[in-house]
C-alpha cells in the first residue's frame, strides 16, 4: 500500500469513496440474460421512436420526467443511462443533460428566471456565464449584478434586492480559486425565498452540492468527466421534484439535447473519474508546492493550500481536490517573461479548458475580467492543469523553463 501524507489524503480522499460506484453506477450488471452480454451498454441512436399500438403510444404521456425514449430530441437510453450516474455522483434526484457546460450554466437560468426578476452572481464566475447574463439575459428584462468573491455570506446579504430569484456562485472561482461558505449562503437565500445555483465543476465528485443547500449544481462533464478533451458536454441537477419538472420542460422547449455518442463517451470516460483524479490531485499538490517555494511566485491559487482564499472551508466541505490553480508571480516579473517562459516548457500545451489526461498551461494576463479588484491578482499570472504525466517529470519541466529565463 502506497502511504499517503496527511496532505495528500486530504486531496485525494473522496476519489477513493467514490471508486466502486463509478464502476456500476447505471450498468445492469445483475440482470445480464443466460445468454450473457457486452460489458457496456450499446450506442442507441435515433430519432423517431415506434410502438406496437395507438394505445401503447398515447401511454407514453407525462413519461418524459422518468427517463422514457418518447422522441429523439427528448435523449436517448446513453443519455438517460448518463443522467443516472450525474445524479449519483452530484447527490441530488434527477440531472439533466445537456449539449455543453456553457448551456448547464445558461438553461437553468432560462427556466428559474422571469423579466423584472434579479439574478446575483459571484464575481469569478465562469466568464461566459458572464456574457450570457449580461448579453442574453438583460435583453429579456432580467436584472444582473455581481457580489466580490471575498467577502463574507453576512455582507452578501447587502447585494440582495427585493427581486433577487437567484444567487449564481461559483466555488472554487474560475481563475482565482476563492472557496464559498455554500451552507451558510444556501440559509441565506432561501431566507429570501431565492434558488441558490452552483457551478461545481472543479467539485466533481468532492463537493456534494445538496448535503449544503444547493438547488441547482452545474457539472462541465467536458472537464474531468469525460477527462479526455475529445467533446463538449454539460449536467444540470436538480434535488426537488418541482425544480425538476421545470428543468425538463425548458429543456424540450429549447431543444436541448446531447448527441447519444457524446454520452456514450462520457459515460466510458467517467469509469476512469476516480483513478484519474486521486492522481492527478496527487500530482497537482506536489507541483502546487514546489511553484510555492519558487522565488519568482507571489502565491499559488490552489484550495488546499493556506495562500487560497477560503482554505479553511475547502478543509471543512471538501473530501478532496482537482487539478487545476493559478500562479501569481511577483510584482518584478513582466507578462513577457511569462509567456518565454510559457513557451520552453515542453510536456505542458499551450490552452484553454482543462480535466484531460494532458498538462496545460494558459496565460491568464488579460483573460480575467472583475467587476471589482481582486486583491489575489497582484501580479502577472498563468493556469496550470495537471494531467496524468509522472509529476517528478512535470517539475523538472517547469524547473528547466524557470532556470532558462529567471536564472542564467
Ligand atoms: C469549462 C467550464 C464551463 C463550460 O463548459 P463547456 O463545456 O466548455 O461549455 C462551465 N463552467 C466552468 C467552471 C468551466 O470551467
Amino acid at each position: 500500500m502506497m502511504t499517503l501524507s496527511p496532505k495528500e489524503d486530504a486531496v485525494s480522499r473522496g476519489w477513493k469513496d467514490l471508486s466502486s460506484l463509478l464502476v456500476t453506477a447505471g450498468r445492469h450488471k445483475h440482470s445480464v440474460s443466460e445468454k450473457g452480454a457486452f460489458v457496456n451498454d450499446p450506442l442507441h441512436r435515433g430519432s423517431t421512436v415506434i410502438y406496437p399500438s395507438v394505445a401503447a403510444m398515447r401511454n407514453t404521456k407525462g413519461k418524459e420526467y422518468e427517463h422514457h425514449t418518447l422522441y429523439g430530441a427528448m435523449g436517448s437510453p446513453n443519455q438517460h443511462e448518463l443522467e443516472k450516474v450525474i445524479a449519483l455522483i452530484e447527490g441530488g434526484s434527477h440531472s439533466q443533460i445537456v449539449s455543453s457546460g456553457l448551456t448547464a450554466c445558461t438553461v437553468p437560468l432560462l427556466a428559474f428566471l422571469s423579466a423584472g426578476d434579479h439574478c446575483l452572481l459571484i464575481d469569478s464566475i465562469y466568464g461566459p456565464t458572464k456574457r450570457f447574463s449580461e448579453k442574453v439575459m438583460k435583453k429579456f428584462g432580467v436584472e444582473i449584478s455581481y457580489y466580490p468573491a471575498d467577502i463574507s455570506v453576512d455582507e452578501i446579504e447587502n447585494y440582495i434586492q427585493r427581486n433577487t430569484k437567484v444567487i449564481f456562485t461559483e466555488s472554487p472561482g474560475s481563475h482565482t480559486f476563492e472557496i464559498q461558505d455554500i451552507r451558510a449562503l444556501s440559509r441565506l437565500a432561501h431566507q429570501h425565498h431565492i434558488k441558490l445555483f452552483l457551478d461545481n465543476t472543479w467539485g466533481i465528485g468532492v463537493f456534494k452540492p445538496f448535503e449544503h443547500g444547493v438547488d441547482v449544481s452545474i457539472q462541465a462533464l467536458t472537464k474531468y468527466g469525460n477527462g479526455h478533451s475529445d467533446l463538449v458536454l454539460g449536467a444540470i441537477t436538480v434535488n426537488k421534484d418541482e425544480d425538476w419538472y421545470l428543468l425538463r420542460d425548458t429543456s424540450i422547449a429549447l431543444g436541448e439535447v446531447a448527441g447519444a455518442d457524446v454520452c456514450w463517451l462520457t459515460l466510458r470516460g467517467l469509469r476512469t473519474l476516480g483513478a484519474r483524479l486521486e492522481k492527478q490531485s496527487i500530482s497537482a499538490l506536489k507541483i502546487a508546492q514546489w511553484c510555492q517555494e519558487q522565488p519568482e511566485i507571489e502565491r499559488v491559487l490552489h484550495p488546499a493550500l493556506p495562500s487560497c482564499y477560503g482554505h479553511e472551508l475547502w478543509k471543512r466541505d471538501f473530501t478532496g481536490a482537482s487539478s487545476v490553480f493559478t500562479l501569481v508571480f511577483k510584482q518584478f516579473i513582466t507578462t513577457q517573461q511569462v509567456i518565454d517562459m510559457i513557451e520552453k516548457l515542453n510536456l505542458f500545451s499551450i490552452g484553454a479548458s482543462w480535466g484531460g489526461y494532458e498538462s496545460l498551461v494558459l496565460l491568464t494576463d488579460g483573460e480575467i475580467y472583475r467587476n471589482f479588484s481582486n486583491k489575489l491578482l497582484t501580479g502577472s499570472a498563468c493556469r496550470l492543469h495537471i494531467g496524468l504525466e509522472n509529476p517528478e517529470d512535470l517539475i523538472a519541466d517547469l524547473n528547466h523553463s524557470f532556470t532558462t529565463i529567471w536564472r542564467s
